[in-house]
């Protein structure tokens, strides 16, 4: 029994991904150890955030870092520090900023909800969302003439949650934002390249510590080095009710060194491997069809995509209800539930997993 067995909670199988309601992803061994020893010293927390951003900026590239508690309150502080620029007197009054240049333009597209909506990440910080377009098309010239004298930013966010046709590509934002004399903030939460935004030009990028990474739960901005130092004073402002834990710091710098060690491409055969398991004993199981799929983005990440028989008389969105009832409760990847179709994703499985997975299928099936 794990410890939340332990409390009467179900086992949970995360075929899904790096999901934060089902808790995003578990904690590698070295990740774990540094963060217990973190927990267990003293440290001067400002001395300790500087140098965490420092390390931080080895792995991105970019001048500076701020380490945050998640990709959320990483786009709060960074819009609030693009609104307050470092004025005391400014981040003090926040998340009022009445009378600042504070609106964040964003691509209507982009507007989306990934548990909570971007929308009120940025209102945390004083931003006011100025969203531009329509939902599946928006102009550049959309995005130029919506800048006024309030702008504080533009905002990019890059993510499979946003409209991927018809909105202005990242490298037109950075551009529009520059000849204009603004900063970009790039959402890259999910992503699994820690330089590239950086690299493009983007002046500040916010990543997610638990989703690639596998670290304690996180987040940091990464960029230029004034606008870094006005993210990191909100912690004297609104950052308070975003604390971040020392253990929490030092088990993201931890699992920043294991991520550049990784061998990727073992990890995806490994993967892959997995998958192809997966779908052996799935087609054995009477009214499934398993076979593997790679990521619709490209990524090197393959699935199981399991179909089911007609004359089994279930939908997959029925099969997927049935795989979360009782214990342990599976859950599959949603995305192409709707279109008769379950996906598992098995970067997420931790040891026993796979099993419980073919035996709740199977009893499934067998109704
Ligand atoms: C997950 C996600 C977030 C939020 O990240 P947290 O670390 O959970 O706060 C923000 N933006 C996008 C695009 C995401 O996918």
């Amino acid at each position: 029994m794990n410890v939340y067995e332990k409390m009467g909670l179900q086992r949970v199988v995360n075929a899904s991904g790096r999901m934060t309601y089902l808790g995003v992803s578990t904690l590698p061994d070295e990740v774990a150890a540094a963060a217990v020893e973190g927990g267990q010293n003293y440290v001067v927390v400002a001395e300790l955030i500087d140098k965490v951003g420092e390390l931080i900026s080895a792995h991105t590239g970019a001048e500076d870092s701020c380490v945050t508690c998640s990709a959320s309150a990483g786009i709060a502080i960074a819009v609030a520090g693009l609104v307050t620029k470092g004025k005391r007197s400014a981040l003090t009054a926040l998340p009022d900023s009445t009378g600042l240049p504070n609106r964040v333009i964003l691509q209507k597209g982009h507007s989306v909800d990934y548990g909570a909506p971007i929308s009120i990440a940025i209102r945390l910080g004083g931003g006011v969302p100025a969203e531009v377009g329509t939902a599946n098309l928006v102009f550049p010239e959309e995005i130029e003439e919506a800048i006024d004298e309030n702008t504080a930013c533009l905002f990019y966010c890059k993510s499979h949650h946003c409209v991927q046709k018809g909105m202005v590509s990242l490298e037109e934002m950075i551009d529009i934002a520059h000849r204009n004399g603004l900063p970009i903030l790039v959402d890259a939460a999910a992503e699994e390249d820690m330089r590239k935004y950086v690299a493009m030009g983007a002046d500040l990028v916010v990543y997610s510590g638990a989703k690639a990474l596998e670290a304690t739960t996180s987040g940091f901005i990464t960029g230029r080095k004034e606008l870094i130092s006005w993210c990191k004073k909100q912690y004297q402002g609104i950052g308070r009710a975003m604390k971040v834990g020392k253990e929490q710091m030092v088990g993201l710098v931890a699992a920043l060194d294991r991520y550049d060690s990784i061998d990727h491409e073992a990890q995806a055969a490994g993967n892959l491997k997995t998958v192809e398991w997966l779908n052996e004993r799935i087609n054995a199981i009477p009214g499934c069809r398993a076979v593997t799929v790679q990521d619709e983005a490209g990524r090197k990440i393959y699935r199981s995509k399991v179909t089911f028989d007609p004359v089994c008389g279930m939908s997959a969105l029925e099969v997927d209800a049935k795989m979360r009832e009782g214990n342990p409760s599976v859950h599959c990847r949603p995305n192409l539930l709707s279109l008769g179709a379950m996906l598992f994703d098995v970067r997420p499985l931790v040891p026993g997993d796979k099993e419980l997975i073919v035996e709740k299928l199977r009893k499934v099936m067998e109704g």
